[in-house]
């Protein structure tokens, strides 16, 4: 009844069990300024009334609060239930079967896992022998295939949290002007580096934008900013009505009152600091600009379970030869427990 490739097609999926401290799906987990919530339920209370219509088609109310946040206009938007569902429309708009996308690996999962359903092929570049992104290598591998249609590169990535310098994502989009590179930016707040000139000034470059990872991966809403051509043959492929009527309207208002979540990125940003600092005497940990942090270690399953024996829940990367460690950050008194047991650990208990 099903497609055959189904029958060993594994989807995004990932464990989960009774945790005291949940550091897994970055999600950021610290509560909302007590005036955000108000204005939140507001919008919640305001638009039950709304409910039995559909929403508008292609979401324009958001993305005429986009084009107001930006500057720009709304055709350089579209909008997404979750970005995960643009990173489809991409692949959907730009390849055939038997094309390829190119990603970085490891790299997020949903690229893989996607292309895959379309029957559509992989093409990577290992960044495992330092962690770091190097263009030349880049180009070279992408030079090679005239089949890649669509360049993936999640900066700051995940699952490392390394970014990618400007100049660097620059150079590889000015090198392949016939083909669509994707930066997503799902980390974009917690990173110093803004990439949104490169969406503006090349025609092939899409920003990938999502709610998610600033305490509302709930709503399910991610946006992409291009050039209008771009653009329009992504809506091409959207599903009508693909953004429900609360969502959009929760992330328009958050659009207004962005500045009421500045005190939470940035606790989260200096308890990286604080982390980093911590866990280097006992681990490798990777300099990261998102809002986790990852060690790369030879014990890592140990380690893994270990935190498991605590209660506490994190994810765990097989890359090749190499393991990784993502650890979410969160409340201050949680990170202070993730950061007592990973230092038991290495001390023996
Ligand atoms: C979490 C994540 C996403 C998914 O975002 P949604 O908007 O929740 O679908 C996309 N890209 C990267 C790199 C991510 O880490």
């Amino acid at each position: 009844m099903f497609r055959s490739k189904l029958q060993n097609f594994s989807n995004y999926s990932t464990p989960v069990f009774e945790y005291i401290v949940k550091a897994d799906a970055n999600e950021n987990l610290l509560d909302y300024p007590e005036d955000l919530e108000v204005l939140i339920t507001d919008v919640l209370k305001k638009n039950v009334r709304n409910l039995c219509f559909y929403p508008e088609i292609n979401s324009q109310p958001l993305k005429q609060e986009l084009a107001k946040f930006y500057g720009l206009k709304e055709e350089n938007f579209i909008i997404g239930n979750g970005s995960d569902q643009i990173i489809q429309l991409i692949i959907q708009a730009a390849c055939d079967k038997d094309d390829f996308i190119f990603t970085l690996y490891p790299s997020f999962a949903m690229y893989k896992i996607t292309a895959e359903l379309f029957d559509v092929n992989h093409s990577f570049l290992d960044i495992t022998q330092n962690w770091e992104i190097n263009a030349d290598e880049v180009i070279e591998k992408i030079s090679q295939n005239d089949k890649i249609k669509v360049i993936f590169i999640d900066t700051p990535n995940n699952p490392t949290g390394v970014a990618l310098e400007y100049e660097k994502l620059k150079l590889i989009a000015e090198s392949f002007p016939e083909r669509l590179i994707v930066i997503d930016n799902a980390y974009g707040e917690y990173c110093d580096i803004n990439y949104l000139d490169l969406a503006l000034q090349e025609k092939n470059v899409i920003l990938l934008k999502t709610f998610s990872k600033i305490g509302f991966a709930g709503i399910r809403c991610g946006y992409a900013i291009a050039n209008e051509k771009v653009i329009e043959n992504l809506h091409k492929v959207k599903p009508p009505y693909n953004v429900n009527i609360l969502s959009q309207q929760i992330a328009i208002s958050l659009l207004r009152n962005l500045d009421k979540l500045k005190s939470n990125i940035d606790l989260i940003k200096s308890e990286r600091v604080r982390m980093t600092k911590c866990l280097e005497d006992f681990y490798f940990v990777l300099p990261s600009q998102a809002n986790f942090i990852s060690i790369v270690d030879d014990e890592i399953d140990y380690i893994f379970d270990y935190l498991k024996s605590k209660k506490i829940l994190v994810k765990k990367f097989d890359i090749g030869m190499k393991k990784l460690l993502r650890i979410t950050l969160g409340k201050p008194k949680d990170n202070d427990i993730i950061l007592e047991s990973l230092i038991n650990y290495k001390r023996g208990k």
